[in-house]
């Protein structure tokens, strides 16, 4: 007999589970795909989706909204964040008509624990010692940080890869084909992947991990964000391409966006929640390992959660407006050049 997952989310997660099987919700529906057996447990790997199926829109003509948490399982907070929005948009689902309004058009779509070992393990990386934010077949164009961008030396050191010529991991083979398959079922998707590191600032990143070249769906980025900042003038989130930061070998949605789909219509973003302010504001949780990813104390974590539901929001709105007629009549090209010069003032402004 195979034991269940035990941990904190994994339960909390299993009341939504309940409440479903009870109420029969018909936006939404919960699969349980492959499982990743470690150690006498069978970890599902769980793909929740908020849609409504009724309405009359095929469904290419609807957008997609991925959320997705845990890739690195000492990084819980990801997970707590995706688990608090289903119990959320669970909720709204069941009573406020504006929501029941936007499921016309927009489909939610959940992952929560993409490495579920290494949330149950407190690892970053899977049961197997492989990293999957670098597991992917894809090599960076420049220099990458040593080990951290991604290495094939051997599974005891974190970032680790996995062998050459191995294929890539369960966890990691399941969000990929699952991304894939909703992109080409959509008109356009988004996607907000979310992680917490060392920094102090929460951080958006957007493509590419592998290059440092400008990202191809910049006029989009460069909407989204000046709308964001004249919505919330104070917002706390510093946004930039992740190769500003360092860049790695083996990106998952890197290797979405480039190798799988080669078109236009999806947008893979990071969320990296800057865990130092949580140490700084209580120091002794460093001296616990998931302290330093996580805010320990409860109302800090409530106050996390709360902070960036705004954010996730606001991708509702934004990802429905970017298929209006308002926002194919914007000087998209403008805006691609502004964004240039914000992020990549060493390239040449496009004519
Ligand atoms: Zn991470």
């Amino acid at each position: 007999m195979l034991n269940q997952p035990n941990f904190h989310e994994y339960f909390q997660f299993e009341q939504v589970l309940k409440k479903q099987r009870e109420l029969k919700n018909p936006y939404w529906t919960f699969q349980a795909h492959s499982e990743v057996i470690y150690q006498g447990t069978a970890f599902p790997l769980w793909k929740v989706i908020c849609e409504d199926k009724t309405s009359k829109k095929k469904s290419e003509e609807k957008v997609t909204l991925i959320l997705t948490g845990g890739v690195h399982g000492l990084e819980k907070i990801g997970s707590q964040l995706c688990v608090s929005l289903i119990e959320k948009y669970f909720e709204l689902s069941t009573w406020d008509l504006v929501f029941q309004n936007k499921l016309q058009d927009i489909r939610l779509v959940f992952f929560p624990f993409i490495n579920p070992v290494g949330i149950q393990e407190r690892t970053r990386s899977n049961g197997k010692g492989v990293d999957l934010m670098r597991n992917a077949p894809i090599e960076a164009k420049e220099k990458v940080p040593a080990l951290a961008g991604g290495h094939r030396v051997s599974n005891w050191l974190p970032w680790y890869r996995g062998k050459v010529d191995e294929p890539m991991q369960i966890e990691s083979q399941f969000l990929v084909d699952e991304v894939t398959r909703e992109i080409l079922r959509s008109k356009f998707t988004l996607s907000l992947d979310i992680h917490s590191g060392f920094g102090f600032k929460d951080q958006i990143w957007f493509p590419w991990a592998f290059s440092k070249n400008p990202y191809p769906k910049l006029d989009f980025i460069t909407v989204m964000m000046e709308y964001f900042e004249k919505l919330y003038p104070f917002h706390i989130y510093k946004i930039e391409p992740q190769s500003k930061v360092y860049c790695t070998h083996g990106d998952l949605w890197d290797y979405i966006a480039h190798e799988r789909i080669k078109n236009l219509n999806y947008v893979p973003l990071t969320l990296e929640l800057g865990s130092w302010i949580w140490v700084k504001k209580n120091p002794l949780q460093i001296f616990k390992l998931d302290g330093l990813f996580n805010p320990i104390k409860k109302h800090r974590i409530k106050r996390t959660l709360r902070r960036h539901q705004l954010l996730i929001d606001f991708m509702i709105r934004f990802l429905l407006y970017s298929q209006s007629e308002q926002f194919k009549n914007l000087d998209l090209l403008d805006y691609y050049n502004k964004g240039l010069e914000k992020w990549y003032p060493q390239h040449k402004t496009l004519k």
